[in-house]
C-alpha cells in the first residue's frame, strides 16, 4: 500500500529537501518526497491541504509514572531536593497497575501533541515493581509509539548519604541482572527499531559510583545507550563536591560516561570549559525547559552546547515537574526561554523545531528518524491551523511555535496512523482517563 500525503499547506522536512506537494509513504518508510507530481504509483491519498507537515517529534526525557502525581499539594512550591523528598514516599506506593495506567496516559498525550518517539526513565523499583519496564513495553507496543525505555535505578539510600529512602532503592546485583534481562528481552538493534532499552542510573545523588561504572561496562558490552540526570541544580554541584570530591562532569568522566553513547537530562550548571568537553565527546543533553522553570533549577546553555558539538534534544521531563506531557508546548517553552537567555536573534522557531526532531534523533544515535527524507521511517506529524489562535498568521510553520500549537490533526508512526482527525486511533480515551484517575487516587 502506497499512501500519498498530498498537498500540505507547508512541509518542513528538517533538511534541505523539499516536499511541497507532500510525501509518499510505503511499508513504514518515506518512499518519495513530492515536488511536482509523484514518480511512484500510489494506492490512496490523504488530503493534507491546510495542514503543516513536519517530522514526528522526539521526546528525550520523561517519567511516565509522574503523571500520577501532577499538581500534588505536598510537592508544590519546592526546589529539586525537597520536591523529591516529598514525592519519594508517594512513589513508593506505585504498582504494576498504576505504571500501566500512567504509561497509557503519557503516551496518548504525547501522540496527540505530535510526538512519534519517546524516551521514558523509570527508576522507582519498590518490591511490587519488578516488571515495571515489561509493563511499559507491553503498553508501548499496544499504542504504537516508537520508544526508548530506560532501565532506571537507585542504590544510594539516605542511610548511605543519598537522597531516596531505603524502600525505593535496590541492591546493585539485582539492578544489573534485571538490566541485562531487559536488554535481552526487549532491545531491538535493527534499523527502524520501534523499541529499545537504555540503562539509566537515576542521578549522582541516588546511585553509587560502583553502579555508575558497572552500568557503563554493561552498556558497552550490550551496545546500548546510557542516560542519567546531570547538572540539574547548583545543589547537585555541592553534593558531588562533598561526596565525590569533584564536580558532576568530572565524576561523569571518572565513571566512564563522557561519550556519544550517553545523554544527560537537564545539563544546566556547566562551566564554559565543561561545555567544550561535553561537545568534544559528543555527549547528548536533553533540555527540559518547563521542568527547569517549575523547579527554578536554572537555564540550559543550549546554543553553547550545540556550538561545541553536543547533540541537544528536548524533553517534557516527568509530569510532577511540568506538569504536562505535551511536546509541542514544550517546544514553545524552549523557544521562549532560550530567546530570553540569548536575545531574539539567537534562537529561532527553526532552532526549537530542530531540538525536537533531528537533534533528538542524533542524541538517541538514530539516523532513521527526525527528518523527512527518502528511506527514513514514516514518522510524521500534521498540524491544522484552522483555529482562533492561528487566525491571521502569515508564516504557518512559525505560527505552530509562536501561536502555540498543542494538538496534532494527524500523526503517523512507522507508516501507521496513530492520530486522525485530531483523535487517537483505536484507543478508548475515556477508559484511559478513568483508570488514571483511580490509580492517582490510590497512590495517596
Ligand atoms: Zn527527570
Amino acid at each position: 500500500m502506497v499512501t500519498w500525503i498530498k498537498d500540505p499547506a507547508v512541509a518542513w522536512t528538517g533538511n534541505k529537501n523539499k516536499a511541497s506537494r507532500g510525501v509518499l509513504v510505503s511499508e513504514g518508510r518515506i518512499l518519495e518526497l513530492v515536488e511536482e507530481s509523484p514518480q511512484a504509483e500510489f494506492d490512496e491519498i490523504y488530503d493534507a491541504s491546510g495542514l503543516v507537515l513536519i517530522p514526528g517529534l522526539i521526546n528525550c526525557h520523561h517519567h511516565f509514572y509522574q503523571t500520577l502525581t501532577r499538581a500534588l499539594p505536598a510537592a508544590l512550591n519546592k526546589e529539586l531536593f525537597p520536591w523529591l523528598a516529598s514525592l519519594y514516599p508517594v512513589w513508593s506506593n506505585l504498582t504494576e497497575h498504576s505504571v500501566r495506567a500512567s504509561t497509557r496516559t503519557a503516551v496518548c498525550e504525547l501522540l496527540l501533541s505530535g510526538c512519534t518517539t519517546t524516551v521514558d526513565h523509570h527508576y522507582v523499583f519498590s518490591e511490587a515493581l519488578n516488571r515495571a519496564i515489561d509493563v511499559q513495553a507491553e503498553e508501548i507496543q499496544s499504542l504504537g509509539i516508537r520508544a526508548v525505555l530506560t532501565r532506571g535505578s537507585m542504590s544510594l539510600s539516605q542511610e548511605n548519604g543519598g537522597l531516596p529512602p531505603s524502600n525505593v532503592v535496590q541492591a546493585e546485583d539485582v539492578i544489573l541482572k534485571e538490566s541485562q534481562r531487559l536488554i535481552d528481552q526487549w532491545h531491538d538493534r535493527s534499523e527502524g527499531a520501534m523499541l529499545q532499552i537504555a540503562l539509566a542510573p537515576c542521578s549522582p545523588f541516588s546511585v553509587t559510583e560502583e553502579l555508575m561504572s558497572a552500568s557503563a561496562q554493561l552498556a558497552l558490552e550490550k551496545k546500548v545507550l546510557l542516560h542519567t540526570h546531570l547538572a540539574e541544580t547548583s545543589g547537585e554541584n555541592s553534593f558531588c563536591e562533598k561526596l565525590y570530591g569533584c564536580r558532576p562532569l568530572d565524576y561523569l568522566e571518572r565513571v566512564g560516561w563522557l561519550s556519544s553513547k550517553v545523554w544527560l537530562a537537564h545539563g544546566i550548571h556547566f562551566s564554559p570549559e565543561e561545555i567544550q568537553r561535553i561537545g568534544s565527546a559528543k555527549t547528548g543533553i536533553c533540555h527540559c525547559p518547563s521542568s527547569n522553570m517549575m523547579l527554578a533549577s536554572g537555564l540550559c546553555p543550549v546554543q553553547e552546547l550545540r556550538a561545541a558539538g553536543a547533540a541537544v534534544g528536548l524533553g517534557v521531563d516527568g509530569s510532577s515537574s511540568n506538569d504536562s506531557s505535551n511536546l509541542m508546548q514544550e517546544l514553545r517553552q524552549a523557544y521562549l526561554l532560550q530567546r530570553l537567555r540569548l536575545g531574539a536573534e539567537q534562537f529561532s522557531h527553526i532552532d526549537a523545531l530542530e531540538l525536537a526532531t533531528k537533534e533528538g534523533a542524533r542524541l538517541l544515535n538514530r539516523e532513521d528518524i527526525g527528518q523527512i527524507r527518502e528511506g527514513a521511517c514514516a514518522d510524521l506529524a500534521l498540524f491544522g491551523t484552522d483555529e482562533l489562535r492561528f487566525a491571521g498568521a502569515h508564516d504557518l510553520l512559525a505560527a505552530l511555535v509562536l501561536s502555540g500549537a498543542h494538538r496534532a490533526q494527524a500523526v503517523m508512526v512507522g507508516g501507521e496512523w496513530r492520530v486522525r482527525n485530531g483523535e487517537l486511533v483505536d484507543v478508548d480515551l475515556q477508559e484511559i482517563l478513568e483508570n488514571q484517575k483511580k490509580a492517582a487516587l490510590a497512590l495517596i
